[in-house]
């Protein structure tokens, strides 16, 4: 069984560009493109990795992470976060929400399938390497 990825972006083009790439490396893709199709998607069935949009329109995605940090049954669900700002205070509050592991935009194709790969190997590690 391949593993699914649930990709939460809200921009069209990168909705369309990571589908292709992780599609294209056989993983299941799913797509919410806001933070409550987020939340909806989680609690039906849980992703075996999340990327994560930290802006999406008014709301901060990292309320996703924050949320499955809390609950049991999502916890330890690898989350990696693409983010235009990579200010160390932005990297700091996406690391202090629980996420795994942190790509600057614009995202590069080989190092984002790298991530997943480690990450859906390992995916009760601890980040602090990226
Ligand atoms: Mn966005």
């Amino acid at each position: 069984m391949s593993a699914c990825v649930l990709v939460v972006e809200d921009n069209a083009l990168n909705i369309e560009l990571f589908s292709d790439w992780l599609e294209g490396e056989g993983y299941e893709v799913r797509v919410a493109p806001d933070l409550p199709s987020a939340f909806a998607a989680v609690e039906a069935r849980a992703p075996d990795l999340v990327l994560l949009d930290v802006q999406l329109g008014e709301d901060d995605g990292l309320k996703l992470a924050v949320a499955m940090r809390q609950q049991p049954s999502l916890r330890h669900i690898p989350i990696i976060v693409v983010t235009a700002h990579a200010m160390v205070s932005e990297k700091k509050r996406i690391l202090q929400a629980g996420c795994n592991a942190y790509l600057p935009k614009p995202v590069d194709r080989p190092v984002l399938l790298d991530h997943l790969k480690r990450w859906l190997a390992y995916p009760m590690r601890q980040a602090a390497d990226t």
